[in-house]
């Protein structure tokens, strides 16, 4: 009878989305990293062991029921990788190509980058397995209300507290935050953050990361002698960080010579009027770049704009984009990485050979779970601050955290990205000590 009713309520016959099989590489990436600090920190093998491990990994099923009747099942993930240093922290993916190993490795780079800016959290990642594209906004809702209500027995406010990733946004996160709101009963606004201002949001929050790779970039052409206003930049991904780093590094002074999205890119070697592009994404139906046209604009692909002729890169799209095979081609004095994992371990090598100086995303996108911080602490004390005092508290822990990962870098005479995984997993190698292994 039971059944009979699902089917008429329904309609037709169900159909299954299956994950892809695990991508190794994101994982494989993060953990051949943490194997090479731990070698140079001469880490506990103890310590070590924990540390190549995800605490808690949660796979679960989605039933979705579509707008034409029929049901589709989505995976979805959750995985905590450490809480030694605080609550869980790290965003929500949604996107197709999404698997447990990519999941894992975004949560362990969370775990290394809270340490790194000094938040006092762990690191988790959250992401289901679909193309946003293909769902209208109220299938959209009830995916992620399932979602919510399927990874909520792990979450919490001082558990793990999830935020916006690739294709979610503050909408998202408002579904998430009341979904956990209707199960406790009560509003749990602060289970979740980069919310809406009205929902217990931040000022500042999202425009953050992008925010923070500008304050990482000026803070790197500081140390080569270098002024925004002589250096040119070029940004792959035009969603929230790129299109906010790119806005804010003009503002600066930098002139943005290239810029792209998932359908290609636009190039102007004398500059690109951003704040022209931005008002054709935002009024472009699917917010993409995609039909702008200006005088001196050349249309370019992807692969050209990594190679294009610019001071600064800023890969902010999806990981590994800068790899062995193009890694020799980029022409960028500078590498700020926006994305998290962008750069594969062999370009890496290659990049450092060539003298081509990373600012790794474990530093450059912190911003972002910066003011996910600040938002966490404001809505635990309900008392809200000015953007001004947002930016002012971010700017600050952007800075301190740079030097402290140069000096890092500097004293083991190690690259920017290997001083600023060092800096972290020995924070949080320290954490794990001082706790002791229970029970
Ligand atoms: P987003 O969905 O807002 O934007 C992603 C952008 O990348 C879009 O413009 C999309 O068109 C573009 N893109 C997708 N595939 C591409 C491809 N193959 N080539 C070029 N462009 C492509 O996502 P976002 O929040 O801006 O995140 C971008 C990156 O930054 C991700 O790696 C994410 O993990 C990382 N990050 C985001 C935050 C945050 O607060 N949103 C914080 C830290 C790190």
């Amino acid at each position: 009878m039971q059944e009979r009713i699902v089917e008429i309520l329904v309609g037709p016959t169900p159909t299954f989305v299956v994950a892809p099989q695990p991508k190794q590489d994101l994982w494989d990436t993060v953990l051949a990293n943490l194997d090479d600090v731990a070698a140079r920190l001469k880490l506990n093998p103890g310590i070590h062991a924990i540390l190549r491990q995800p605490e808690r990994e949660l796979t679960v099923a989605i039933p979705v029921v579509l707008d034409d009747g029929s049901i589709k099942v989505f995976t979805g993930y959750r995985v905590q990788h450490s809480s030694a240093r605080g609550p869980c922290k790290g965003g929500i993916r949604y996107h197709a190509d999404v698997t447990l190993n990519e999941v894992r490795g975004l949560a362990t780079m969370m775990t290394w980058k809270c340490a790194v800016v000094g938040i006092p959290y762990g690191g988790a990642k959250g992401g289901v397995t679909f193309d946003p594209a293909g769902l209208s906004q109220n299938e959209l809702m009830r995916l992620t209300r399932r979602y919510t209500a399927m990874i909520l027995p792990i979450l919490g406010p001082k558990r793990d507290i999830p935020a916006p990733d690739v294709n979610t946004n503050p909408q998202v996160m408002a579904w998430i935050a009341d979904t956990a709101s209707m199960f406790e009963g009560s509003a749990m606004m602060e289970i979740v953050t980069g919310k809406p201002l009205n929902l217990g949001g931040s000022q500042g929050r999202p425009e953050a990361t992008g925010r923070g790779v500008a304050i990482v970039t000026a803070e790197l052409l500081k140390r080569y002698d270098r002024t925004p206003v002589e250096t040119t930049v070029a940004v792959q991904g035009y969603g929230n960080v790129g299109s906010c780093a790119a806005t804010i590094l003009n503002e600066m002074g930098c002139k943005i010579v290239a810029v792209s999205d998932v359908g290609g890119g636009l190039y102007n070697p004398h500059g690109l009027n951003i704040a022209d592009i931005n008002k054709h994404v935002a009024h472009s139906p699917r917010h993409l770049l995609e039909g702008y046209d200006a005088p001196g604009v050349d249309f370019i692909t992807n692969d050209e704009l990594l190679e294009c002729e610019t001071d600064v890169l800023i890969p902010a799209a999806l990981e590994h984009q800068i790899r062995g095979d193009n890694a020799t081609r980029i022409r960028a004095k500078y590498i700020v990485e926006g994305a998290n994992g962008p750069t594969t371990r062999d370009a890496d090598d290659i990049l450092t050979d060539r003298g081509i100086v990373v600012a790794p995303d474990i530093l450059a996108n912190a911003g972002g779970v910066v003011v996910s911080y600040l938002e966490w602490v404001q809505d635990l004390q309900n008392f809200f601050w000015e953007k001004e005092e947002v930016n002012r508290q971010l700017t600050s822990l952007m800075i301190r955290s740079f030097r402290e990962v140069w000096d890092c870098a500097a004293s083991y005479d190690v690259p920017l990205r290997l001083g600023a995984s060092m800096l972290a997993v020995d924070k949080v190698a320290e954490a794990v000590q001082s706790r002791g292994i229970w029970p």
